[in-house]
């Protein structure tokens, strides 16, 4: 049913319900054409005759529901038709959603609020992105929920954020990241901080709730919430936590039983647990392959991505106009702890940070608290539940003048003066 080579590329022909699978060799491109029929990839519809491009290390799927031709240029490094597909799985999934999201709408309740769950590389984010996309092309406006602080989808790693979905994900560049709104964590991985994580995941839980009250649409379209791979230990009770923070109705669980019966057990009764299996096409991730692409995620924050160039700046900051943070004071023995004083309080603790050629490359999040909030005795609130208004780079230290250059979106002055060091770094190589 393929390699008949077209003027253009070889072509595919799809039965219905199939899927093209392939994915872009390192350093190449390869482009995507529609020819006849109909056909999505996560969701999004095709447009015919349009060429769509997909740089190095993407790993797509062209399904349909009816049958389609499409046409593939350039060197990939797999491509191969699937029959074997859970995407009508996924369909009646979206139309339970969709069911109870039309009932709502009757009664005047909220929509369903939905967290997909499940170990790494089962396509959790796939699954958030397909079900989105179906909602939204009938007119809903679900909310996408991003609590993956390794690979985020909506901005830099090391953040977690909520983004009203108006649209259907782009193909080629995901979903349009208009007024997200976004929290700084600091770092990849939940565990750095659990504390702060499962503090972050109540803010983003209380936001949302908030603009259901007074947005109908927002209530009705409820959300999905995408989560981390970590689902041992810590990371099964912030999943745990995050359910009840959301109060969340259904939990999809991608391909691990085991995850899916402790949910059942564990979470209260009225929740919809339920176990899909992971799509044949989703594709592993190396270490490598991750922090290539959080540092992909950067670099298209302060560059944008293709299409669409920006063109950052770069200034000097002096310290003194600016006060630095991390959130979070080195865990001490709780035998340590002065009277009073819980491990919680040091994991949510704002520790001062005076700049030093230690600083160079790390990214830093500016926060949108108000400049002469009090910061009374190390205590953060305020800025934990304040938002991040954008991201600057150090790019250099110079401590004899005291003062740093930064790499920011924005011409100088810094819209704010609190910033809260991540441990994520970025080279600047251009
Ligand atoms: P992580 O544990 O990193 O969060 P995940 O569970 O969210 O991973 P995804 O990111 O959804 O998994 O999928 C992993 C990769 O597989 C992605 O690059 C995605 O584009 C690709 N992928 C997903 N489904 C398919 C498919 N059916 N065919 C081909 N590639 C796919
Ligand atoms: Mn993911």
């Amino acid at each position: 049913s393929s390699g008949s080579a077209g003027t253009s590329g070889t072509r595919f022909d799809l039965e219905r319900e199939t899927e093209l699978r392939f994915e872009v060799e390192a350093g190449e491109r390869v482009q995507l054409e529609l020819l006849s029929g109909l056909a999505e990839v996560f969701g999004s519809e095709l447009n015919r005759n349009k060429k769509y491009t997909f740089g190095p290390g993407s790993k797509i799927a062209v399904f349909t529901w009816q049958g389609c031709s499409v046409s593939l240029s350039g060197k990939t490094e797999v491509a191969y038709i699937s029959k074997d597909t859970p995407m009508l799985l996924y369909l009646n999934t979206h139309a339970a959603l969709e069911q109870m999201r039309r009932q709502a709408g009757k009664d005047n309740e909220r929509g369903p609020r939905v967290m997909v769950v499940g170990p790494t590389d089962v396509g959790k984010t796939t699954v958030c992105r397909v079900l989105l996309n179906y909602a939204v092309r009938l007119g809903r406006r679900p909310t996408l929920v991003e609590l993956d602080v390794g690979q985020s989808s909506v901005s830099v790693p090391g953040t977690m954020s909520a983004l009203c979905i108006e649209r259907p994900a782009d193909v080629e560049e995901g979903f349009s990241v208009q007024a997200p709104l976004v929290f700084h964590f600091g770092s990849t991985t939940p565990g750095t901080n659990i504390k702060l994580y499962n503090k972050l995941t109540s803010n983003l839980a209380e936001v949302f709730s908030q603009r259901c009250e007074v947005n109908r649409r927002a209530s009705v379209g409820g959300c999905i919430i995408n989560t981390c791979g970590w689902v041992k230990g810590s990371g099964y009770q912030a999943l745990v936590h995050c359910a009840s923070a959301f109060q969340v109705d259904v939990v999809i669980v991608l391909d691990q039983e085991r995850l899916y019966n402790e949910l059942k057990r564990d979470l209260p009764h009225f929740v919809r647990v339920v176990l899909l299996p992971k799509s044949g096409g989703v594709v592993e991730r190396s270490k490598d392959c991750r922090r290539e692409s959080r540092d992909e995620k950067v670099r298209e924050y302060f560059y944008g991505f293709r299409g669409t160039s920006f063109y950052p700046h770069a200034f000097d900051v002096r310290f003194s106009d600016v006060r630095i943070y991390k959130i979070g004071a080195p865990s001490i023995p709780d035998s340590c702890l002065p009277l009073g004083m819980s491990q919680d309080d040091t994991q949510l603790k704002l520790v001062p940070v005076s700049p030093g050629r230690d600083l160079t490359h790390h990214v830093l999040s500016v926060s949108s608290v108000d400049d002469d909030a009090e910061v009374g005795a190390g205590q953060s609130r305020g800025i934990l539940e304040s938002p991040v208004c954008g991201f600057i780079v150090v790019t250099a230290v110079d401590t004899q003048a005291q003062v740093m250059t930064v790499l920011s979106p924005a011409p100088r002055p810094l819209p704010r003066h609190t910033l809260l060091i991540m441990d994520i770094r970025f080279i600047d190589l251009k």
